[in-house]
């Protein structure tokens, strides 16, 4: 069998698409721009590009972007009081800090201070607590993309067995807590599960969130099993020259498509869909800030 390869990249086109045509008409009929703010402390390369993207698809999406660089050796107090002000700014809808912050600021009270209607990361304790209780939240934006990517494959997932491996609040959990929201069964693996083969081969979907290379096998994978890669791992690429890098996931591409039946490449999977959903996250903050129709 040889797995269909689900296109991240023209699906998160897709989402842009339909988020600036939202925007658009907003514009005309209620005058509003919907705005995102990303704050990045540091320069981090990888932070940077990601900055970078999300500023240039949000301004294609129409929307207001706004940036804040900060230095690395920012006061916490300082990155707080600018949160604030970014609270306060009715022509911010959605603020995004970009993680990981240096190691003296701590990462829990800089979530904890963003208002959780303008949390298009969905990591502020509210949002997480909605999302747990099945309410209204605003809903972290790489897994929502898996789930997105999930339902397009299958429609309706009830009743499917789902096995998410990673348990990372960013990740795992949120991703686990849609699945079961969408009525799968679902299983969490991390780094202490025993017989960890044993339990992807059993699933019928396969989110792999654990940031080592390659390390889901072809011959965990249940024939037929839809296989959601999350990782983004860096390595050496001796065959491209001296020196090379490329970017692979966490499932051994090349065996897992020879089992699967529809399977997410990297890169140009998870990916591109992460900062399509931070868009649509975007409007639909704007929306309800502002009492117009969400997006559907
Ligand atoms: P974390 O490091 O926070 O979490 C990794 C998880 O994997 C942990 O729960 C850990 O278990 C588990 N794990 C580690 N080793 C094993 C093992 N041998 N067997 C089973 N489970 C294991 O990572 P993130 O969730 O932040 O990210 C995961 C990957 O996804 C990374 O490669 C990251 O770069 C990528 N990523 C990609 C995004 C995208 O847009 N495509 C967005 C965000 C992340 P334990 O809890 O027990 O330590």
């Amino acid at each position: 069998m040889t797995a269909k390869i689900i296109d991240g990249k023209t699906f998160a086109a897709r989402i842009r698409g339909a988020v600036a045509c939202h925007v658009s008409r907003m514009k005309a009929e209620h005058g509003v721009t919907p705005g995102l703010a990303v704050v990045l402390v540091g320069d981090d390369p990888a932070s940077e590009v990601y900055v970078r993207a999300k500023h240039r698809q949000t301004v294609e999406a129409g929307m207001n972007s706004f940036e804040h660089r900060l230095p690395e050796e920012i006061a916490a107090a300082d990155l707080l009081a600018l949160v604030d002000r970014l609270n306060a700014d009715d022509a911010v809808d959605g603020i995004l800090v970009q993680l990981p912050l240096p190691g003296h600021i701590a990462e829990a009270e800089v979530l904890a201070a963003i208002d959780p209607a303008k949390d298009v990361d969905g990591f502020h304790i509210e949002n997480v607590g909605l999302l747990a209780t099945g309410q209204k939240a605003m809903v972290p934006c790489t897994p929502l993309g898996c789930l997105m990517m999930l339902q397009a494959e299958h429609g309706d997932l009830s009743g499917l067995e789902a096995v998410v491996i990673g348990r990372s609040n960013i990740v795992g959990k949120p991703m686990a807590q849609l699945l079961l929201a969408a009525n799968a069964t679902v299983t969490i693996a991390h780094s202490q599960t025993r017989h960890l083969k044993a339990v992807v081969s059993r699933a019928d979907i396969v989110v792999a969130a654990v940031g080592r290379p390659e390390m889901i096998k072809g011959d965990w994978i249940k024939p037929g099993a839809s296989v959601i890669d999350v990782g983004i791992n860096r390595i050496d690429a001796p065959e491209r020259g001296p020196g090379k890098t490329r970017l692979t996931g966490d499932v051994d591409f090349a065996a897992a498509s020879t089992v699967a039946g529809a399977i997410t490449p990297v890169p140009g999977g998870v990916g591109p869909m992460t900062i399509a959903c931070l868009l649509a996250n975007t409007l639909t903050a704007a929306c309800r800030r502002r009492g117009l129709a969400e997006p559907t």
